[in-house]
């Protein structure tokens, strides 16, 4: 298992060398923002060790992951009062194993309808369809979601 892997954006966020609201951190994991939140509050989970596939992790490190989205999920709960929280894990993007967590307020923002762009032939998932939330206010929306608040 690779511990480090320098192209990957997400390493850089765990080493400090990218910038990241960061919603929690201990020894196995970080939760910080998404920086284009479906929802504001929308957050994400990621092991400290550079693992591309969730299946890949060990089962202690996913169920560690788990249970850290849990927690912050029910103070989402409290914090945004969504409907439902989501938990979505998919791996496009990315490639270091995320555990989307999600606010819910209506069924089509678990499948990222936001993210589906018509176009001549159809339709395609657009990333940055979504538009990008400024620092100042991530900052904000993850020191709503940290336990210490
Ligand atoms: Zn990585």
């Amino acid at each position: 298992m690779k511990q480090h892997n320098a192209q990957c954006v997400f390493c850089a966020i765990i080493a400090g060398d990218a910038p990241a609201s960061v919603v929690h951190r201990d020894d196995r994991c970080i939760a910080f923002m998404n920086l284009r939140p479906l929802h504001i509050g929308e957050f994400m989970v990621i092991p400290l060790v550079h693992i591309d596939h969730f299946t890949d992790m060990p089962d202690d490190l996913a169920a560690h992951i788990m249970v850290v989205g849990q927690r912050l999920g029910r103070r989402m709960m409290e914090v945004y009062n969504p409907k439902r929280v989501g938990y979505v894990v998919h791996g496009f993007g990315v490639p270091h194993a995320h555990l989307n967590v999600v606010p819910l307020h209506e069924s089509s923002d678990i499948v990222s309808a936001k993210h589906i762009v018509g176009t001549e032939a159809g339709f395609r998932i657009a990333h940055d369809a979504v538009p990008l939330r400024c620092r100042a206010d991530l900052d904000a929306d993850a020191a709503k979601l940290r336990s210490d608040q």
